[in-house]
Protein backbone atom coordinates (compact mmCIF):
# COMPACT_ATOMS: atom_id res chain seq x y z
CA UNK A 1 0.00 0.00 0.00
CA UNK A 2 0.86 3.34 -1.05
CA UNK A 3 -0.38 6.81 -1.41
CA UNK A 4 -1.21 8.03 -4.73
CA UNK A 5 -3.70 11.33 -6.47
CA UNK A 6 -6.26 8.38 -7.62
CA UNK A 7 -8.26 10.57 -10.71
CA UNK A 8 -12.01 10.54 -11.43
CA UNK A 9 -12.35 8.91 -14.97
CA UNK A 10 -15.56 10.80 -15.32
CA UNK A 11 -15.38 14.27 -13.55
CA UNK A 12 -11.48 14.42 -13.49
CA UNK A 13 -11.40 15.03 -9.92
CA UNK A 14 -8.53 14.00 -7.99
CA UNK A 15 -7.77 13.10 -4.28
CA UNK A 16 -4.77 11.45 -2.11
CA UNK A 17 -5.59 7.40 -1.23
CA UNK A 18 -4.37 4.41 -0.08
CA UNK A 19 -3.86 2.03 -2.87
CA UNK A 20 -1.77 -0.74 -4.64
CA UNK A 21 -1.05 0.83 -7.57
CA UNK A 22 -1.82 4.12 -9.62
CA UNK A 23 -4.58 2.15 -11.79
CA UNK A 24 -6.21 0.75 -8.79
CA UNK A 25 -6.05 4.50 -6.93
CA UNK A 26 -7.86 6.01 -10.15
CA UNK A 27 -10.21 2.99 -10.02
CA UNK A 28 -11.35 3.50 -6.42
CA UNK A 29 -11.90 7.41 -6.78
CA UNK A 30 -13.93 6.96 -9.84
CA UNK A 31 -16.01 4.51 -8.18
CA UNK A 32 -16.61 6.73 -5.06
CA UNK A 33 -16.33 10.21 -6.57
CA UNK A 34 -19.62 12.62 -5.74
CA UNK A 35 -19.89 13.24 -9.03
CA UNK A 36 -22.22 10.16 -10.30
CA UNK A 37 -20.18 8.74 -12.82
CA UNK A 38 -20.06 5.68 -11.77
CA UNK A 39 -23.44 4.77 -11.08
CA UNK A 40 -24.41 6.48 -14.63
CA UNK A 41 -21.86 3.91 -16.13
CA UNK A 42 -23.62 1.26 -14.16
CA UNK A 43 -26.94 2.55 -15.68
CA UNK A 44 -25.37 2.83 -19.06
CA UNK A 45 -24.43 -0.97 -19.12
CA UNK A 46 -27.39 -2.37 -18.07
CA UNK A 47 -29.03 -0.67 -20.74
CA UNK A 48 -27.05 -1.68 -23.55
CA UNK A 49 -27.16 -5.28 -22.35
CA UNK A 50 -31.12 -4.61 -22.33
CA UNK A 51 -30.80 -3.54 -25.95
CA UNK A 52 -28.46 -6.55 -26.77
CA UNK A 53 -31.04 -8.95 -25.33
CA UNK A 54 -34.11 -7.21 -26.98
CA UNK A 55 -32.03 -7.18 -30.84
CA UNK A 56 -31.71 -11.09 -30.65
CA UNK A 57 -34.08 -13.24 -32.81
CA UNK A 58 -37.38 -13.99 -31.47
CA UNK A 59 -38.75 -16.71 -33.64
CA UNK A 60 -42.24 -17.00 -31.25
CA UNK A 61 -42.81 -12.96 -31.34
CA UNK A 62 -41.84 -12.83 -34.69
CA UNK A 63 -38.63 -11.06 -34.32
CA UNK A 64 -35.36 -11.46 -36.44
CA UNK A 65 -31.88 -10.46 -35.46
CA UNK A 66 -30.87 -6.56 -35.85
CA UNK A 67 -28.55 -6.03 -37.75
CA UNK A 68 -24.98 -4.78 -36.34
CA UNK A 69 -25.67 -1.22 -37.75
CA UNK A 70 -29.44 -1.26 -36.11
CA UNK A 71 -28.17 -2.42 -32.66
CA UNK A 72 -25.08 0.50 -33.48
CA UNK A 73 -27.40 3.14 -33.75
CA UNK A 74 -29.89 1.66 -31.06
CA UNK A 75 -26.81 2.31 -28.33
CA UNK A 76 -26.06 5.57 -29.47
CA UNK A 77 -29.73 6.57 -29.05
CA UNK A 78 -29.40 4.71 -25.35
CA UNK A 79 -26.17 6.47 -24.29
CA UNK A 80 -27.73 10.00 -25.33
CA UNK A 81 -31.08 9.05 -23.56
CA UNK A 82 -29.16 8.37 -20.59
CA UNK A 83 -27.16 11.59 -20.75
CA UNK A 84 -30.10 13.81 -20.57
CA UNK A 85 -29.72 14.63 -24.32
CA UNK A 86 -32.78 12.92 -25.65
CA UNK A 87 -35.68 11.87 -23.91
CA UNK A 88 -37.51 9.34 -26.06
CA UNK A 89 -36.19 7.64 -29.29
CA UNK A 90 -38.16 5.89 -31.83
CA UNK A 91 -36.64 3.51 -34.77
CA UNK A 92 -38.83 2.06 -37.47
CA UNK A 93 -36.65 -0.81 -38.82
CA UNK A 94 -39.53 -1.81 -41.13
CA UNK A 95 -40.33 -5.57 -39.75
CA UNK A 96 -39.95 -3.95 -36.23
CA UNK A 97 -40.25 -0.96 -34.42
CA UNK A 98 -37.85 0.09 -31.18
CA UNK A 99 -38.54 2.56 -28.56
CA UNK A 100 -36.30 3.84 -25.83
CA UNK A 101 -37.66 6.52 -23.34
CA UNK A 102 -36.68 7.73 -20.06
CA UNK A 103 -39.42 6.35 -17.72
CA UNK A 104 -38.25 8.72 -15.00
CA UNK A 105 -36.28 6.09 -12.51
CA UNK A 106 -35.40 3.75 -15.14
CA UNK A 107 -34.85 3.58 -19.35
CA UNK A 108 -37.36 1.51 -20.34
CA UNK A 109 -37.22 -0.41 -23.98
CA UNK A 110 -39.32 -2.36 -26.21
CA UNK A 111 -39.75 -3.66 -29.33
CA UNK A 112 -43.10 -4.47 -31.46
CA UNK A 113 -42.86 -6.93 -34.56
CA UNK A 114 -44.98 -4.98 -37.41
CA UNK A 115 -45.20 -7.50 -39.64
CA UNK A 116 -48.46 -8.62 -41.23
CA UNK A 117 -50.24 -10.25 -43.33
CA UNK A 118 -53.20 -8.72 -45.44
CA UNK A 119 -55.05 -10.82 -47.92
CA UNK A 120 -57.53 -9.08 -50.41
CA UNK A 121 -59.83 -11.26 -52.61
ZN1 LIG B 1 -16.09 12.18 -10.64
Amino acid sequence: MDTYQGTCKYCGETKLIMEESQDAADEQVSKDCSCGGAKLEEIKARLMANINFISRKNEKKALSQLTDEQVKLLKRAGAEIVNGNCYKAVFDFESSKVTIWNAGEKYRIKRTATREEIAEA
